[in-house]
């Protein structure tokens, strides 16, 4: 019997003894593996759609598709990693009851997990704030949310308050601290608030995981070469790319990490992080926008630190953990940042400031 990777291999017209198939990539959310073809000089990357996440994988393939045929039609130079539809014209055929996608492998490129250099913050913020601009006059309304909610801070900041309300009584002593920090910079929600609706905060196309591991670099040059896991790519706000970027760029440890005394922030990353967001995306803010761009990441931070909080309230349903306590940490580690984000407020806006007249 064929295994599922040969009978996806088989819609895109590949025999089971014309091809070899490995586990690749560290990717958290979808399972991929590297196809290679024999007696062709090609390779694949294959992935199954993680449903527990994406509960309709066929709206993820319409978004890439349009977006795709977009970029195609108006920057054809753009190197866009698309799906590549199966022999029967299904851009993600559904085998053995998992949605799978292919895409071609880009050749002498490498993914990391951590950055060691400002200049990689440098260059993916380039590389996300290149596909923005490019889809700056693409209708994002168009696009279906893979995600509904996904970084909508009202949201979560409601589920938050309901996981509080029904949480075991041990659990909300635990993390009563935490509890109360989440309470008490709600103002963040407040802001956004009065800026959600502004016609200079407009809805963009926007990739929604800008982590590091979701760019290429070419191996050999080391520049970023393009972006990669477009499953989130919806319309939202430009705050949610630039702020994940911040959030996950300017700490050299993880949300795992638990010495609190590691989570600080390197300014020469956040400053990496701005001129290679500006010089793309400089020219296509609204000066509203512009004025919030200290404030993406801690939009950002303050959500993520709401969402481990919450799921920690909850019972740890939603985010895998080693440990009973790991919601709570990753609670802590973000909330350590976000309060680092306030002290360096003054260094990080001249920064900004300095980008932007520049
Ligand atoms: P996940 O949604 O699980 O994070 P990704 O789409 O990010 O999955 O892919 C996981 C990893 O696989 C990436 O970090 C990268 O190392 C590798 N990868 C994915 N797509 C490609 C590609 N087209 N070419 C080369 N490597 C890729
Ligand atoms: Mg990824
Ligand atoms: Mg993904």
């Amino acid at each position: 019997m064929s295994s599922t990777v040969e009978k996806v291999a088989e819609k895109y017209g590949y025999s089971p003894d014309q091809i070899q198939s490995q586990k690749f990539g560290t990717g958290h959310i979808n399972s991929t593996y590297l196809l290679s073809v024999d007696g062709e000089d090609k390779k694949f990357i294959l992935q199954s759609i993680n449903q527990n996440v994406f509960k309709d994988p066929l709206i993820i393939a319409q978004n890439v598709r349009l977006v795709g045929e977009y970029l195609k039609k108006n920057y054809p130079e753009y190197l866009f990693v698309g799906s590549i539809p199966a022999l029967s014209g299904e851009e993600m055929p559904l085998v053995d009851g998992v949605y799978w996608r292919m895409s071609r492998f880009i050749p002498n490129s490498v993914a990391y997990d951590t950055l060691s250099d400002p200049k990689q913050a440098f260059e993916a913020a380039e590389q996300f704030g290149r596909l923005s601009k490019l889809l700056s006059r693409f209708d994002p309304s168009l696009l279906r949310p893979s995600i509904p909610g996904f970084h909508d801070l009202n949201l979560r900041y409601d589920q938050f308050k309901e996981a509080h309300a029904n949480a075991e009584e041990g659990l909300k002593l635990k993390a009563s601290h935490q509890i109360e920090t989440a309470l008490s910079h709600s103002f963040i929600v407040d802001f956004f608030n009065s800026y959600k609706n502004s016609p200079d905060f407009p809805d963009r196309a926007m990739h929604h995981d800008t982590k590091i591991s979701n760019m290429l670099f070419d191996k050999t040059t080391n520049e970023g070469l393009c972006v990669i896991d477009l499953d989130t790519l919806m319309a939202g706000k430009f705050i949610s790319d630039l702020g994940d970027m911040m959030r996950t760029y300017v700490c050299a440890f993880s949300e795992n990490e638990a010495d609190m005394d590691k989570i600080f922030i390197r300014v020469e990353y956040f400053e990496a992080i701005i001129n290679g967001y500006l010089k793309e995306m400089g020219s296509i803010l609204t000066n509203t926008e512009k004025d919030l761009i200290l404030f993406s990441g801690k939009y950002l931070i303050y959500m993520q630190a709401l969402r481990f909080l919450t799921d920690y309230l909850n019972g740890n349903v939603y985010y895998p953990i080693s440990y009973p306590e790991q919601n709570l940490v990753r609670t802590v580690n973000q909330f350590k940042l976000l309060s680092e984000f306030f002290s360096k407020e003054k260094i990080l806006q001249s920064i900004v400031d300095k980008c932007l007249h520049s």
